[in-house]
């Protein structure tokens, strides 16, 4: 018999993954600009100040998930200006590896919002280097994706991006579709579990159902257990709704002596910015799922994480790190 080594050197879970987490998706920086009005058409305004912040959605989820202790790598682009620094200042803080990270000419992904007194935001997104994250690009980091415990990817990168990501990932498949892009159905039929809030529940559907006809849960009417049994039904192998304040609903085979949908609360708190509660749900969620954890108990993990991001301001800055005291 040999004897086991007493620290192994990396995780290496039942299914032979090495348990780390590979997150294919967007790098932005986020110029945000706080106003007392939003400008109308033609109209100046002054600002009262200017932030700029680390934003995303393929990075916030990243974030998320290695602030809790996973181990991640992030596959995405950010351009040769300024604002790169910007863009991965929060990944570089979680200890997220950027090997794989690609420089191009050009503009980093920027999104600029305007934040008024009474809360709202507009936004204006300019893709940059996110849209290099294509098929051709992804295709070079195949063996990363073929030996990652778990796979995530969202929309704001170029759809053949995503199918090539789906398509190569080894392990377990989160996809996030946010926000909706017009995917190959395959990639949601792949997905276990598929994160959507109510709103993109409803736009799977209908990205599912186009040869199946139109049932009522494309009108919007079907409650949520019905929506993501309807889901699962044309295929998908989980699906995780978020409900905001609500928490989350997770559908999947057996879950439960009930049937195959549970329920899970998020915890109530004072929610001060809901910016990014969805990434950090996602991103709990795919590194406690990468650990091993069962879906359910992974989206209880999420959601608890997801109410803590809401009591603090802006996206990455309001995630918590391990060890944090969670709602
Ligand atoms: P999205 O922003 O993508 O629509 P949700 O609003 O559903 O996502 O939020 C994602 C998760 O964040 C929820 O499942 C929940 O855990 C948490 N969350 C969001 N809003 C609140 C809130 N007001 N109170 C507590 N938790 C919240």
């Amino acid at each position: 018999m040999t004897a086991r080594p007493a620290v192994p050197t990396a995780p290496t879970n039942q299914d032979g993954s090495d348990g780390s987490v590979v997150v294919v998706g967007s790098a932005n920086a986020d110029l945000l600009a706080r106003t007392a009005v939003h400008p109308a058409p033609g109209e100046t305004v002054l600002g009262r100040d200017l932030a700029v912040l680390p934003g995303g959605k393929g990075a916030n989820q990243a974030v998320a998930a290695a602030r809790l202790g996973a181990r991640v790598a992030f596959v995405g682009a950010v351009g040769d200006d300024e604002f790169a620094q910007a863009a991965t200042s929060g990944l570089r803080d979680a200890g997220v590896d950027l090997d794989r990270l690609t420089v191009v000419e050009g503009s980093t992904g920027v999104a600029v919002v305007t934040v008024a007194a009474d809360g709202e935001n507009s936004i204006v997104v300019i893709p940059g280097a996110n849209a290099a994250v294509d098929a051709s690009l992804v295709r070079r980091h195949a063996d990363l994706l073929a030996g990652a415990a778990v796979v995530v990817l969202q929309g704001e990168i170029p759809r053949d991006g995503v199918e090539a990501a789906a398509h190569l990932a080894g392990g377990r498949l989160v996809v996030n579709l946010a926000p909706v892009i017009e995917v190959d159905p395959a990639v949601l039929r792949r997905a276990d579990p598929l994160v959507v809030n109510e709103h993109e529940a409803h736009a799977a559907l209908r990205l599912l159902d186009r040869d199946g006809g139109t049932g009522p849960g494309v009108s919007g009417e079907l409650p949520d257990d019905e929506v993501v049994g309807r889901l699962r039904a044309l295929g998908v192998p989980s699906v995780v709704l978020t409900r905001g304040a609500q928490g989350a609903l997770v559908a999947a085979r057996g879950l439960g002596a009930d049937g195959d949908v549970v329920s899970v609360p998020a915890p109530r708190v004072d929610a001060v910015d809901t910016t990014g509660a969805g990434d950090a749900f996602v991103g709990a969620l795919a590194g406690e799922l990468a650990r091993g954890s069962g879906l359910v108990d992974a989206a209880h993990l999420a959601a608890r994480v997801g109410a803590f991001a809401v009591r603090g301001s802006g996206a990455q800055p309001s995630y918590p790190w391990a060890g944090d005291e969670l709602p």
